[in-house]
């Protein structure tokens, strides 16, 4: 039976890793659970898969969590060590699914106990993919990629030699605003953000690919993960979100991968790699589809593309200042402190402001190290807000 642990097991990609292991009960032993605030799902879900182990991340919820696991023999525990914990209790496979870099450490442990980890949350890849990679490297354990676009080149690559790679190109839907007037943007609301045109995702990721914010993680992610060139990795906007990515050989040949917008898919794929097994997805008809569509993306609607490739010029820990400051900013414009446009004035100043602090290499960068700039870049940018605000 394979062991397996999910970071992040109450959200959207959580609930569909879940979903599939759910279908096979026999194949796998559930190790540990985490979720956030949603403890009645974290129990529901503990007590159906008999997970050994129960985590929130909040400590002050552990009562909650305890009361809901009452009558199983599940532990329960909270807060950021036991989230850790989590991911170091011996296990198979690890899905890492928690949103935000706060994803980082349990990550880490899953990778120093030499599990494979199931990568969804982008952010601990771009705050610190060196050490991952380093950490990953050193105890002979393996990342998979989880996220569509990431999984998408993975598989286009399968047989292939990296060095005929000449390009990658990942699409984008253009989220929410891809049609609206650009005039318009300022005023978008939070309600307005919230809903992705093709995928049905957590909060942030769908209000991150309104912005491209998500879509600037996952350039950076391409780099980090791959080690593509960054003039290497393109952005095209691709309204259908059919085709994921596509990998570009020195021949001429562009390998699409192409599925339907169901995160089972890549999940899945991560979840019974190297084999392909059967998976509970659409069966795309492409007839009925009839066209598919793409455009360049247009810088001004989405400055957040062209921030990506600063963090790239910059490496050090860029990748860690500009992920906090879009966290922190995305927070802000969340809680109605800010408007959607001014999220990537808020990355900009932070990744000005801190750009004389980065050390020059990347390889080497520690733990330590990306914690301090992540919180310099949370205090920066609320400073940011606050002046913005004080000008009105
Ligand atoms: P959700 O918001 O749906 O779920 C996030 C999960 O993390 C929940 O279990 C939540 O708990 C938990 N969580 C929230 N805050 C914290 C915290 N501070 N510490 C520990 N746990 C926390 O997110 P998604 O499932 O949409 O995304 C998860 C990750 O996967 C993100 O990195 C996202 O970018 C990536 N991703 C998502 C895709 C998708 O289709 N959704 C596609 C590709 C990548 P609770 O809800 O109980 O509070």
């Amino acid at each position: 039976m394979k062991r397996i642990s999910i970071l992040g097991a109450t959200g959207s990609v959580g609930q569909n890793t879940l979903d599939l292991i759910g279908r096979d009960p026999g194949a796998y032993e559930v190790v540990a659970l985490t979720g956030g605030r949603n403890i009645a799902q974290l129990a529901d879900d503990a007590k159906a898969m008999r997970a050994d182990l129960a985590v929130t991340a909040h400590e002050e919820l552990l009562g909650d969590l305890r009361d809901a696991l009452a009558g199983s023999d599940i532990e329960a525990a909270a807060g950021q060590a036991a989230l850790s914990e989590a991911g170091a209790r011996p296990a198979d496979w690890v899905m890492s699914a928690i949103v935000g870099v706060a994803g980082l450490r349990p990550g880490l442990a899953a990778l120093e106990q030499g599990a494979t980890l199931a990568l969804a949350n982008k952010e601990s890849l771009v705050a610190a993919g060196p050490l991952l990679m380093r950490v990953a490297r050193e105890n002979n354990a393996r990342i998979l990629p989880v996220d569509s676009e990431h999984s998408a080149i993975f598989q286009a690559l399968v047989g292939e030699d990296m060095a005929a790679v000449n390009r990658v190109i990942i699409t984008a839907s253009g989220g929410a605003f891809r049609d609206w007037p650009l005039a318009d943007l300022a005023q978008a609301t939070l309600a307005q953000a919230s809903s992705h045109p093709n995928w049905n995702m957590g909060q942030r990721i769908t209000i991150d690919s309104a912005s491209m914010f998500n879509k600037a993680l996952e350039v950076i992610e391409a780099r980090e993960f791959f080690g593509f060139e960054p003039d290497q990795i393109e952005v095209l906007v691709h309204p259908q979100s059919l085709i994921h990515a596509l990998v570009g050989y020195h021949d001429g040949a562009l390998m699409a991968h192409v599925g339907p917008h169901d995160m089972r898919h890549a999940i899945g794929y991560a979840l019974n790699w190297p084999e392909r097994r059967e998976l509970p997805v659409e069966a795309l008809d492409l007839a009925a589809i009839g066209m598919l569509n793409f455009e360049t993306p247009d810088v001004q609607r989405y400055p957040a593309l062209r921030l990506a490739r600063e963090v790239m010029r910059m490496r050090g820990l860029s990748g860690a200042v500009f992920n906090a400051a879009k966290e922190r900013a995305l927070d802000h414009f969340i809680a109605g402190a800010i408007g959607f446009t001014e999220m990537n004035s808020v990355v900009e100043r932070v990744l000005s402001s801190h750009a004389l602090q980065m050390p020059g290499t990347e390889n080497d960068i520690t733990l330590d190290q990306v914690t301090k700039s992540d919180h310099l870049a949370r205090i920066c940018a609320d400073q940011v807000v606050r002046d913005i605000n004080n000008r009105m």
